[in-house]
């Protein structure tokens, strides 16, 4: 080659790269792979070219840009037959470009039945990224022996430019995806969720929301403070909570609202965010619409009002027209007065068990006095003393592992935390058999205040242990009265722990005993 015609190609090459290069810019995916088998054919002289793009996701690969016009499922059977016996296949393999001289004498070209225009030679190419093939580009020739070493060198370096700018579409075209995914979700979910940022500012927000600020898009949301919602409806009240306590890491805050502009109930929840830093980025809160639910719960409320209202007539009939028949046996040993007795102890039973209804009922929506100081330890010894007595007539040890010195006085109602701890131990010594031991454990930490009631007792199977909190649930094995009982003492217990923010839980074993427990908040 002369110097000027080497020249002119080095200028030309020189000016190939920079064409490369300002598709680094180009974000439009189609149109960078265009642009680069262009180039790639122009800068070779080659008659035709093609890429297979490898699907980012998944093990397909799919071909643009073909020249045969086939239909896409056409296309799919070709492009696997090439990857598996043909040239674009070894360049896979072998992860480097190579070059065909002679189609007719290289058995790595594949001749397809409906190859109209005759190839002599080829040159193929991988565009790499990360060790990874994400492209192959295939360039082809009428003559043999057209493409050279100094052309594969030249679009080794060209493919290597396109597979950054491959990558980049790429990456773009991930995050218009995600933001396509996002919008759907904001659009498919019931709750109303709002993310805020570090500064109280709102950066997104769901249709939901948008319906309950009574505004068409998110533009006219995204951007505003969170504290310029507080006025637009009632059900935003706890927001001010939010921005004057910023969220801890590990806390998700509940609140309960409603609006009254539209007549729902919401449970709010609030966590946080973390930047790249550990720090708050910001805040989530969503607000899950709970009114079927409260409805229904005062629907449910109304009807055992009215139930055991409506009940109580028909037992005190009972039980007088009982005492009526009693006066008028005056034989003692009549076995009339037996079945008198029957009668009377079940309607006993059954008034009970309606003034336990109205009583759980009344403590779920009753507004909790929790406002009296109150020492906890104190509690635990006269829950413990009642305890013992119980356990005596069972014959039954208990132990107490107490350490509660230094606990300050705790903002609570003493006579429902009460209620909760002697369903624990009664039910301990209630499914406890007779010489069986209960252990009583009570202490306190950073946060929070602990009781736990351990028994040895019959324990509860690993079906029945997820249901003890349901209302009314009772296993079936004490069904059958062989241990009285209405199911309803959990339930309680559960209710209540939750009107004072705590929780409680259980472990247990059929056979072996069970460990009640609830912790409440310092
Ligand atoms: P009740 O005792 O009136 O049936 P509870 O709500 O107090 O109702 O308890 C619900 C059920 O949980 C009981 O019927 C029993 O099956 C089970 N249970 C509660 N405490 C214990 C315990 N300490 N050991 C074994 N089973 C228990």
């Amino acid at each position: 080659m002369s110097n000027v015609s080497q020249q002119q190609s080095s200028l030309a090459d020189f000016e190939l790269l920079t064409e490369v290069s300002q598709l680094l810019t180009v974000i439009d995916l189609d149109h960078v792979l265009q642009r680069v088998i262009d180039l790639a054919a122009r800068s070779v002289g080659a008659s035709k070219a093609s890429v297979f793009l490898h699907h980012q996701h998944s093990d397909k690969w799919q071909r643009l840009l073909t020249p045969r016009n086939l239909d896409p499922k056409e296309t799919v059977t070709v492009v696997q037959s090439v990857l598996d016996k043909g040239l674009a296949g070894w360049v896979m393999q072998h992860r480097q470009g190579t070059i065909v001289d002679d189609t007719q004498t290289d058995s790595r070209w594949l001749v397809f039945p409906n190859d109209t225009k005759p190839v002599r030679s080829a040159m193929c190419l991988p565009l790499m990224q990360n060790d990874e093939v994400i492209a192959v580009v295939t360039l082809e020739h009428p003559e043999p022996h057209h493409f050279t070493d100094h052309h594969l060198r030249l679009l080794t370096i060209i493919t290597n430019q396109a597979a950054v700018a491959v990558r980049n579409a790429q990456l773009f075209n991930q995050m218009l995806e995600h933001q396509r995914q996002l919008e759907a979700t904001l659009h498919a979910i019931p709750d109303v969720l709002l993310v805020v940022n570090d500064a109280g500012d709102i950066l997104l927000a769901s249709d939901a929301a948008l319906e309950l600020l009574g505004l068409e898009s998110q533009e006219e949301v995204v951007g505003r403070s969170l504290a310029s919602l507080l006025d637009a409806d009632s059900a935003f009240a706890p927001l001010q909570d939010v921005l004057d306590h910023p969220v801890r890491n590990d806390e998700t805050r509940t609140y309960e609202t409603r609006s009254d502009r539209k007549r729902r109930d919401f449970v709010v929840m609030a966590t946080r965010w973390e930047n790249d830093f550990g720090g708050t980025a910001g805040h989530v809160v969503v607000m899950h619409d709970v009114t079927q639910m409260r409805d229904l719960n005062r629907f449910k409320g109304e009807m055992l009002k009215m139930a055991s209202h409506d009940l109580r007539s028909p037992i005190a009939m009972i039980v007088g027209y009982s005492d009526l028949i009693s006066m008028d046996t005056p034989d003692p040993n009549s076995t009339i007065h037996e079945y008198l007795k029957v009668i009377r102890h079940s309607t006993d039973r059954m008034q009970l068990l309606l003034d336990d209804l109205l009583r759980v009922e009344e403590i779920r929506t009753s507004p909790a006095e929790l406002h009296e100081p109150t020492d906890f330890a104190q509690l635990v010894e006269g829950v413990v003393e009642n305890l013992q007595m119980v356990a005596y007539t069972r014959n039954q040890t208990v132990e107490v592992e107490v350490s509660l010195d230094g606990l300050e006085l705790l903002t609570l109602d003493p006579a429902l935390i009460r209620e909760a701890m002697e369903n624990l131990t009664s039910n301990a010594s209630k499914y406890t058999p007779e010489g069986g031991r209960i252990c009583v454990t009570s202490y306190y930490d950073d946060r929070r205040v602990h009781f736990i009631v351990q028994d040895n007792g019959i324990g509860i199977s690993e079906h029945d242990v997820t249901r003890v909190f349901d209302w009314g649930f009772r296993s079936k094995k004490h069904t059958g009265q062989t241990i009285e009982g209405k199911g309803l003492g959990l339930s309680l217990v559960k209710t209540v722990l939750e009107r004072h923010g705590g929780e409680v839980w259980v472990e247990s074993q059929e056979g072996v005993g069970s460990r009640f427990g609830f912790w409440l908040p310092r």
